[in-house]
């Protein structure tokens, strides 16, 4: 800018010189030839008294600069300071004489006939008719002119000189302020002539604010959405290149921070990379990873403009647990097609024998007691998993009551007496008068398994204690027993369905392996605790339920 207004200003000047220039050597001339005019109209006036006076030999002893010519009224030229008049043709045709016959005197401008240079001339009608002329070069004109003209040249340079520091000066002060401008605060008292245009660069200014405060806004809700959500989400461009991570993505891909780079940075497995082109390409893309042994779904969804994708979203989803349900479940079904077919071929293979009339009668008792036993080994499994499937709808249905949980365990004890005595086990149980609120239904379920089982499990001459007690929110029921014991490395996973520890002992004890998943099941339902310890085979076994004594609303959160 200060590079254009310099030369911006230098133009003017040089212009403006010659412009000048041009006047003055135009009007100089002009001056000048009216100066001459009027100097060759005075002499005029002495060489025409001396013609008066002396005639001819005035002229002939006459030594001037100027050229004088005497011409007769007819036109012969008498005399001429610069040619032999005798030799010069008529003048009386000549533009200044024609004009001094009819004016008394005349000028006129032009190359002279005789001499071939250009001419000044003025002629004057003297009182006898004849024509006084005088005449000066334009030759020595213009030598005035040229020396003007050098000392113009002269002061155009120094007038140059002087206009380039000037302009330069002029073109940083001008330049300066407009730099100083802070364009977030322009200021209009630096040129008045700017004020519209700062104007409309504050007013700019203030848009961009609000602008920018509705997007940061904006961002800032995203944010706080996205990184509350359990779900990963990434963003990305239609480069593959990310633009933003929600905290969820990267707990999900098991890091800490991410780079502004490829979305390949996360994860390179060929299926994700995959998944990732088809929504860029199509504008859908799924697949699951196996990421530290936790199953994400990938679901890749474009983002269009103007019918072109331009972006996309990916969502991270954990499916791990829907994964182990769906394992679980297919596990379940094939054990439980394993557990109801063991008794059903007994049943079908006793029944086949006495069908066919190959069982001697004194067979027949203890056929009979297989088939009663097989067949009720049959309902408790269907019994077992009627159960089961009641606790995992979330026994919808079923009410809390407020029960003495005292009472409900006494029974229980009571009821599995006849058991422990078959089984030479003596039991007992102690704790005091508890209000609590459950679904007694499950509770009994519970405690009916782990006491059975405490039974079951036992020994000859064998123990099982029944105890609980309160702390300030919980009951705490503890089934112990010193009977066979659970080895340390089953322990984890005596709580899974169909799980069977140690199976010599399984194969005799009959049972099928869901009781203790119903109790697993039934205390989380009621959102309490189930710890099993046992020092290892034949140290005996506890097992320590933890049930939480108030159940407000909790019918409502199943
Ligand atoms: P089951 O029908 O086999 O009793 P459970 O789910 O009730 O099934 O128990 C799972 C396994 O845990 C049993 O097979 C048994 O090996 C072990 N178990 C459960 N309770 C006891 C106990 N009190 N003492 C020793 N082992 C036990």
């Amino acid at each position: 800018m200060t590079k254009r207004i310099f030369m911006t200003i230098m133009t003017c000047v040089v212009v403006t010189i010659f412009v000048l220039g041009a006047l003055m050597i135009g009007f100089s001339m002009n001056q000048n030839q009216s100066a001459v005019s009027l100097a060759l109209a005075s002499e005029a006036d002495f060489v025409e008294t001396g013609i008066n006076q002396k005639g001819i030999d005035y002229l002939n002893q006459l030594n001037s600069s100027t050229r004088i010519s005497w011409i007769d009224a007819d036109g012969t030229v008498l005399f001429d300071s610069r040619a032999d008049s005798a030799t010069m043709e008529n003048h009386l045709n000549r533009d200044e004489i024609q004009q001094a016959t009819t004016d008394n005197d005349g000028y006129s401008r032009r190359k002279s006939n005789t001499l071939g240079v250009d001419y000044l001339y003025y002629a004057r009608e003297l009182d006898d008719g004849t024509f006084l002329r005088l005449s000066v070069s334009i030759a020595s004109l213009s030598g005035m002119v040229s020396q003007v003209i050098s000392e113009f040249f002269w002061a155009v340079v120094l007038t140059m000189i002087v206009a380039y520091g000037l302009a330069k000066r002029l073109a940083r002060l001008l330049v300066e302020p407009i730099n100083t401008i802070d364009p977030d605060h322009p200021s209009l008292s630096i040129y008045r002539e700017l004020s519209p245009l700062l104007n409309k660069l504050e007013q700019q200014n203030r848009t961009i604010e609000t602008q920018m405060a509705t997007l940061k806004q904006n961002q800032k809700e995203f944010d706080s959405i996205t990184s509350n959500m359990n779900e990963g989400l990434i963003v990305i461009n239609a480069n593959a290149m990310v633009l933003s991570v929600n905290a969820s993505a990267l707990r999900l891909f098991g890091l800490s921070g991410f780079n502004k780079g490829s979305v390949a940075q996360f994860c390179h497995d060929v299926d994700f990379m995959n998944a990732i082109n088809d929504t860029l390409e199509s504008g859908h893309g799924t697949c699951t990873l196996e990421i530290n042994q936790r199953y994400i779904r990938v679901l890749g969804s474009g983002v269009k403009s103007s019918g072109v994708i331009n972006g996309a979203t990916i969502l991270l989803l954990d499916v791990t647990e829907t994964k182990m349900q769906e394992q679980m479940r297919c596990e379940f079904s094939a054990n439980v097609s394993h557990e109801l077919k063991t008794p059903l071929t007994s049943i079908l293979g006793y029944s086949e024998l006495m069908k066919n009339g190959m069982v001697d009668a004194v067979d027949l008792p203890y056929i009979a007691t297989e088939i009663y036993d097989q067949a009720s080994r049959l309902l408790q499994l269907v019994e077992d998993i009627i159960h089961l499937s009641r606790l995992d709808d979330g026994y919808r249905g079923q009410d809390y009551e407020t029960i003495d949980f005292a009472e409900l365990a006494k029974a229980v004890v009571a009821h599995h007496a006849d058991k422990a005595n078959k089984h030479h086990v003596s039991i007992s149980c102690s704790g005091p008068s508890v209000l609590i609120d459950v679904v007694p239904s499950i509770i009994d379920e519970i405690m009916s398994n782990l006491v059975d089982n405490a039974i079951k499990y036992n020994r000859d001459n064998g123990h099982v204690w029944v105890s609980w007690s309160v702390n300030d929110s919980s009951l705490i029921i503890q089934v112990k027993d010193d009977g066979i014991g659970i080895a340390a490395s089953d322990q984890a996973r005596i709580f899974e369905r169909f799980y069977r520890a140690d199976k010599s002992h399984s194969s005799t004890i009959e049972g099928t392996g869901l009781g203790l998943s119903i109790v697993k099941h039934g205390v989380q339902f009621h959102h309490g605790t189930v710890e099993v310890e046992s020092p290892g085979l034949n140290g005996g076994t506890i097992f320590t339920v933890v049930l939480p004594l108030q159940f407000e609303n909790k019918a409502h959160s199943h």
